[in-house]
């Protein structure tokens, strides 16, 4: 990937993020702590400030070292997990992949997001966004499509009850609620499928 096109899928999440700060707060004081919008806005400035470094990077380089940040700047249950997701497509990606090569690493980073966050899909978080985006990859869905399959898994944690996360505090009182790191990765999702295709 060259390196303008790294720093334009930097700033295309980074903006998403901050346009939907305020909802991804309002979706995590529903059924959270009320502080995933700023997490994630923090994270994605931090990344966006160190773009041009980043870009600099072969393609697995970059990614690790968006996830390493995500990890040091987004704090909360979702930064680690973000970071998981980022470091292991970093090393998981050949430098210049095709669709088989991406759909394996996210599949293997998808895992690692799972045992990073002792969850699984069905749980209301943001596995239950990105297993569904994987199969949408899998099925050699294009762009447009597998950003409105994530944007419809997100819609579906709705009505989940939260099994891990602050949610699950909550018990039967998360149900009717979107989960906010589902949001976010749809957001993300989006970001990239429109960069990567528009
Ligand atoms: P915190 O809950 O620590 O305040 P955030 O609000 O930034 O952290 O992130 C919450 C999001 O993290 C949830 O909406 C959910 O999608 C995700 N999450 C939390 N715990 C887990 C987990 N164990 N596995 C996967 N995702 C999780
Ligand atoms: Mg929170
Ligand atoms: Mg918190």
């Amino acid at each position: 990937m060259a390196a303008s096109d790294f720093s334009r899928l930097i700033a295309a999440a980074a903006d998403t993020i901050a346009a939907h700060a305020e909802e991804l707060t309002a979706l995590d004081q529903a059924i959270g702590d009320g502080d995933h919008g700023l997490n994630m806005q923090r994270g994605f400035e931090a990344v966006r400030a160190e773009a041009d470094a980043f870009a600099a990077k072969s393609l697995p380089d970059a990614l690790t070292a968006v996830g390493t940040k995500l990890v040091m700047t987004v704090g909360g249950a979702s930064g680690p997990l973000f970071g998981t997701l980022f470091m292991a497509l970093g090393r998981e990606l050949p430098p210049a992949p095709d669709r088989a090569a991406l759909t394996a690493a996210l599949g293997k980073a998808i895992e690692a997001v799972s045992a990073r966050g002792k969850s699984q899909p069905g749980q209301k978080t943001m596995l239950d966004v990105l297993q569904p985006v994987y199969e949408a990859l899998a099925q050699g869905k294009a762009g447009t499509e597998i950003a409105e399959a994530a944007d419809r898994a997100a819609d579906a944690t709705v009505p989940m009850k939260a099994l891990r996360g602050r949610a699950s505090f909550l018990g039967e009182r998360s149900i009717g609620h979107m989960d906010a790191g589902a949001r976010s990765t749809a957001l993300l999702v989006r970001a990239v499928a429109e960069t990567v295709e528009g």
